[in-house]
């Protein structure tokens, strides 16, 4: 049995040498993601173009994740660089603030601060290892008192518990970033602090302007890590390819206890709406120095592959970390364990589902068909990925092939649970790639004489949306 579930590296310093990169992609990396929230937009090109690279040495292609700053709210910078805030003391955040920071004081990159709280709040600093208390709003500085102190850096980010505030999703900084993604066609694009449906929808247009020169249209990735976007859900969801449950800033947001519930309903309402999901932040966050994780990191993991989710996520594990290699081979041996031991059923109500769409039935049919007959593999014939996508949401032990014609599909779906996307030339005669396909299989050792498999494609062939026939084979 091979892995389901794919993984999400991040990259940094630790990780963007090409031996360090070619290593990672062989312990079984699938995403790599661009954190623009660090670098300038060259020093993304170049690991972009590091990437590319070593997945040819590999033989094996990864999709790129260009992750959007967003309107992350920061403290600026402090004289020494650090404070260290003592509890029950007074700390002002002051937006007009030009000087450098210090004990009593620190400026704001983000102007509207003092408009969104007020006396009585609750603002958590440094992913809320600090808590500060709102005692007063005078014109441009919020005064606090120090609940939970400690040390405070340069440039951490603040958060309001309960969430309210009001900086747009994008920034003028994302703009530019979303055309050096584009530039670069990056598969996937997160967009950090969405509060509705909307932000989504700009992204993705704004996506879409900056791809045109390259005819190319990436998956947009939804971050649920502000409280707002809770009872958006399923209109994010709808105006997403996928959501990542960003635990760091939604913890700060909703409050720790509340977030493994969330983290299940979401990765249950994206596959029930045929999205993609990624679960990110302090999975194996021990590893950043020490060569092995926690038990509890362990059954973090763990537990997210039995959510369901499609990718398991590191940030800072692999950009900054000094175990990258040795934590994506554990994580992906964690995942792998977890899978073998889930049981798996098409879920009761699959029976009464209806589908307004033959290339969706037929999809659901192979589905079905191969889990029960016991199939070795599905094989998906697949120009957009569509075909894939939908027999990836449903939780079977059957591995799905997806094979296609277009590079940028084949990379795409390297985020999709439980599918390995395979390069395949461009046939028009049907049989012909039928027996091509399968012949592809053998070689990869997949299927062996004897082996039965379910394989689907449109006949005519290569229009996207257009499979519309099942055939159930046996290896001769
Ligand atoms: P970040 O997003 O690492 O860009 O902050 C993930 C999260 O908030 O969990
Ligand atoms: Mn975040």
């Amino acid at each position: 049995m091979s892995r389901a579930t794919k993984i999400v590296a991040t990259l940094g310093p630790a990780s963007s040498t090409p031996e360090v990169l070619e290593a990672m992609i062989r312990a079984g990396v699938d995403v790599v993601r661009l954190n623009f929230s660090h670098g300038k937009a060259q020093d993304h090109i170049d690991r972009a173009r590091l990437v590319r690279e070593a997945a040819q040495r590999v033989g094996k292609e990864v999709a790129l994740m260009a992750d959007l700053q967003g309107p992350k709210i920061r403290v600026g910078k402090f004289a020494d660089g650090k404070v260290m805030l003592e509890n029950g003391a007074r700390f002002v955040l002051d937006a007009d603030r030009t000087e450098l920071g210090d004990v009593g004081a620190v400026g704001l990159d983000y102007k509207e601060l003092p408009r969104d709280v007020k006396p009585g709040d609750t603002l958590l600093l440094n992913d809320g290892l600090i808590v500060l208390t709102v005692e007063a709003v005078r014109g441009a500085a919020v005064h606090t008192v120090v609940k939970i102190g400690g040390e405070l850096s340069n440039n951490k980010g603040i958060n309001k518990q309960g969430g309210g505030l009001t900086a747009p999703a994008l920034t003028g900084k994302d703009m530019e970033d979303i055309k050096t993604a584009m530039s670069f066609q990056c598969e996937y694009l997160a967009v950090s602090f969405p509060k509705s449906a909307t932000d989504m929808e700009l992204a993705r247009q704004l996506a879409n302007v900056a791809g045109e020169p390259y005819r190319h249209k990436p998956g947009l990735i939804a971050k649920i890590e502000r409280s707002e976007a809770i009872p958006q859900l399923e209109a994010i969801l709808k105006a997403s390819d996928g959501i990542m449950v960003a635990r760091g800033d939604l913890a700060v947001e909703v409050g720790n206890a509340a977030v493994p519930a969330l983290q299940k309903r979401m990765i249950k309402m994206a596959a029930e709406m045929d999205k993609l999901t990624i679960t990110a932040t302090q999975m194996m966050e021990s590893m950043i120095v020490n060569p092995v994780p926690t038990r509890a990191e362990v059954s973090d993991v763990a537990n997210a592959v039995l959510d369901g989710t499609d990718a398991v996520m590191l940030s800072a594990e692999t950009a900054a970390g000094k175990y990258p290699v040795e934590t994506i081979e554990q994580m992906a041996a964690i995942a792998l364990e977890a899978e073998r031991a889930e049981y798996v059923s098409i879920e009761t109500d699959f029976a009464d589902r209806r589908f307004a769409r033959i290339d969706q039935s037929i999809a659901m049919g192979a589905l079905f068909t191969a889990h029960h007959l016991g199939c070795k593999a599905i094989l998906a014939l697949t120009e957009s990925g569509s075909t894939a996508l939908w027999m990836s949401r449903h939780r079977i032990h059957v591995p799905i092939y997806a094979l296609t014609t277009q590079l940028v599909s084949q990379r795409k779906m390297g985020l999709y649970r439980n599918v390995t996307p395979l390069l395949m030339p461009r046939m028009d005669d049907r049989d012909t790639a039928l027996l091509a396909a399968e012949k592809l299989l053998v070689e990869q050792g997949v299927l062996m004489p004897g082996d039965t498999y379910a394989i689907t494609c449109g006949e005519p062939m290569g229009y996207p949306g257009g499979t519309n026939m099942l055939k159930v084979c046996r290896v001769a």
